[in-house]
């Protein structure tokens, strides 16, 4: 497998992928809203995109749909109750579903609600796993659930699937909102050391040779998987006074997005 990282330099920082087959040439876009990047790097590859992803139904990531379909005539693939919101989509898909990209990769989708209820995560069988996270996971951050998700299905979203990956799964998200996310993070947890050293390293990165963090780095420095720092909790407590000295950490979860809405 192959995973060409797109960084479109657009307001909403976001990333589009390309995820290829080395034997065939064959290659997916996932949300390829610069469809003239994303072209343009299949062509100098000299891949063939006969797939196109979407993460879910955000104009953002769909936005590039049209143009990519008359330049490919790829098929078009999302989560199979986001047809009402993508038009033209080829196929819907459900948890478990496998998306084979030629003849070597396999790529298996997770239904993960939340940032919106049709949104889907795709993990690949290779030997290091990398997860495309689209905005339900960002580096050092969770997404947001203004438009059309709910906070609840998030948190069942991080505890029940995302948290369980392997812990060296590449991530790649949807946006770069990396040094502004682990903002954040220190506002939570000042003492947190690596999140303040990643900082330091990330804060002037160029997003076109962006870090690629882990799993396991998350669980260092995103709030989102640190449900039972003490300090995460005490200082939610300065926050909110009704919160228990032993919150469950979905209610920390809670806590800590509806926080990182007006942060
Ligand atoms: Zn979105
Ligand atoms: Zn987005």
């Amino acid at each position: 497998m192959i995973v060409e990282q797109i960084w479109t330099a657009n307001a909403y920082r976001n990333f589009n992928y390309l995820i290829a087959c080395p034997e065939t040439g064959e290659a997916m876009a996932v949300d390829p809203l610069d469809a003239k990047k994303c072209l343009a790097a299949a062509r100098e590859h000299g891949w063939d995109i006969t797939q196109i992803l979407n993460t879910h139904e955000h104009g953002d990531h769909t936005g590039g749909n049209r143009a990519m379909i008359s330049a490919t005539h790829a098929q078009l693939l999302a989560h199979k109750n986001a047809g009402s919101a993508i038009p033209g989509m080829d196929r819907g898909l459900g948890a478990g579903d496998i998306i084979k990209i030629g003849k070597t990769v396999e790529m298996e989708v997770l239904d993960t609600p939340g940032h919106t209820m049709s949104h889907v995560c795709l993990l690949s069988h290779t030997d290091t796993p990398a997860l495309f996270s689209g905005d339900t996971l960002f580096n050092a951050g969770a997404g947001n659930c203004h438009n059309g998700g709910h906070p609840n299905e998030l948190y069942l979203t991080f505890a029940n699937q995302l948290a369980k990956l392997p812990d060296n799964t590449q991530i790649y998200p949807g946006h770069d909102y990396i040094a502004n996310n682990l903002g954040f993070t220190l506002d939570r947890e000042p003492d947190n050391a690596r999140a303040k050293q990643l900082l330091d390293k990330v804060r002037d990165q160029n997003p076109n040779r962006a870090l690629v963090s882990t799993l396991a780095l998350e669980k260092e420095i995103n709030s989102f998987f640190r449900l039972h720092s003490p300090t995460i909790i005490s200082r939610l407590r300065q926050s909110f006074a009704d919160l228990p000295e032993n919150p469950d950490p979905k209610l920390v979860f809670l806590k800590l997005r509806e926080l990182r809405n007006s942060w």
